[in-house]
């Protein structure tokens, strides 16, 4: 780099025997070794080029990244609702200002206003950060933690409640608080980012704005996602926080209703409710949280092959609860069956979920189903498995009473259990597809 008077942050053409690159020299970071540069290309992805195969660098320019955003102060107005953002960490938190591309390690409520201006045409908004994670890292103490969070904020008054967490386990965080925040009179709904906001695609302000307009002005009180709609930017989806999944590694429009569809759609001046069994806002601030959760809980992902090897250690190592996502309509193969009778009789709590996700356990079609059942094992309906994984540990966080934690888990709580599967819920809202675009132009007419 000094060879060719290039440094972070300069604007480079960089011809190299793997082709040629334009981009930004970035910093290195910690863990990265000093025999490659990383230059972000004008298309916002990284490239990583190992230093030997450079043959040329051509400086273009400077722009060097600020890594604050000014501090602005919120403005408050009587007249708007109170919001309280709090935040855990991820994408959404770490690079917020969509347009300068600056780093914002926590936000506070001015940095948030510096970056999103639209808010304070939303609400009268108080930030906290409580954890500053990725969302792989999120556990009990986390979910807990915001559980706890959410009651007091309740409590005091508030209007509604954004959480800014990473995308990866949103689905897991909002199952979780679904059964430990109960009955909330105000909407809590989290939102993420899928692209950080470096990026010209970035989703951030725009989920950001979405979701604090649900929590400030929308009747839906229930714990919610709500992220990107279709493939363009023309709407965000809520989604009810049980039914609710990642189902793309890097799409905006990633979250998905399984099984059912969305609660509704937000677009910029208003909200279109997609069904009415929703939880209406209450102007009380009564709240029931139930923070349980036991972590000696596991999910065991059947495939063909799998030795009983994998129930016996979950045995040995003392797990009360193995939620299974099995094959088709809820199955696993028979050497699996006389570890899974033994855990059963031991009374370990096994439940069965589907791998295609889509759909409800079956397990009286098949003999095989039949056979599995009669081991102990219990169906857990159209549950994902996540979701089920969740909800047996907040159970057994609870009780131990097999029937009463079959009850708990079989009685739906949050939508988790639906009677049945809408005719438009699978082919529906799968993002950005023709057939979608085309239901949504009849549904608004
Ligand atoms: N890996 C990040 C996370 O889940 C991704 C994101 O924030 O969207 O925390």
């Amino acid at each position: 780099m000094k060879d060719y008077s290039a440094a972070v942050w300069s604007d480079v053409e960089v011809e190299s025997s793997k082709g040629n690159f334009k981009g930004i020299v970035l910093p290195r970071s910690e863990t990265a070794d000093n025999k490659h540069v990383v230059l972000k290309l004008h298309n916002g992805y990284n490239v990583g080029l190992n230093v030997n195969t450079i043959t040329s660098i051509k400086i273009l320019g400077k722009k060097e990244a600020h890594y604050k955003i000014p501090e602005k102060k919120f403005p408050t107005d009587p007249g708007k609702s109170n919001v309280k953002l709090l935040g855990t960490g991820g994408t959404i938190a770490s690079r917020l200002d969509y347009r300068t591309g600056a780093v914002i390690p926590a936000f506070s409520p001015g940095e948030l206003y510096g970056s999103v201006p639209e808010l304070a045409d939303i609400c009268n908004l108080e930030t906290e950060k409580l954890y500053g994670v990725f969302s792989e890292n999120m556990g009990p103490e986390q979910w807990t933690g915001i559980a706890k969070k959410i009651g007091e904020e309740i409590e005091k008054g508030i209007d509604g409640i954004v959480i800014g967490h990473g995308t990866d386990t949103m689905h897991h965080t909002s199952a979780i608080l679904s059964f430990m925040v109960q009955d909330p009179p105000v909407p809590i709904v989290m939102v993420g980012s899928q692209r950080s906001s470096d990026r010209p695609s970035s989703d951030a302000a725009i989920n950001l704005i979405n979701a604090t307009k649900t929590a400030a002005n929308s009747d839906f009180a229930e714990v919610m996602v709500c992220m990107f709609g279709p493939t363009s930017d023309q709407y965000g989806l809520l989604h009810r926080g049980t039914r609710v999944r990642k189902m793309h590694s890097s799409y905006r429009s990633t979250f998905r209703t399984i099984g059912d569809i969305p609660l509704a759609i937000v677009e910029k001046d208003r909200f279109i409710p997609l069904r009415s069994d929703y939880k209406k806002r209450r102007k009380d601030n009564n709240v029931k949280i139930i923070p349980s959760f036991d972590d000696r809980v596991s999910i065991v992902y059947y495939y063909p092959n799998m030795k009983p090897d994998i129930i016996e250690s979950l045995i040995d190592n003392g797990y009360k609860g193995i939620v299974i996502a099995g094959t088709g309509l809820g199955h696993v193969n028979k050497p699996l069956y006389p570890s899974l009778k033994k855990a059963c009789d031991m009374g370990i709590h096994i439940y069965m979920s589907v791998q295609t996700l889509w759909g409800y356990v079956q397990m009286y079609v098949y003999d095989t189903g039949r056979d599995i059942m009669n081991l102990g094992v219990i169906p857990a309906a159209n549950m994902l498995p996540e979701v089920a994984y969740v909800k047996l540990a907040w159970t057994l966080g609870q009780t131990q009473d097999r029937e009463e934690v079959k009850k708990i888990m079989l009685t739906p709580i949050a939508g988790e259990i639906t009677e049945r599967e809408p005719h438009n819920g699978y082919l529906i809202y799968q993002g950005g597809i023709p057939e979608v675009e085309e239901f949504i132009s009849k549904y608004k007419k």
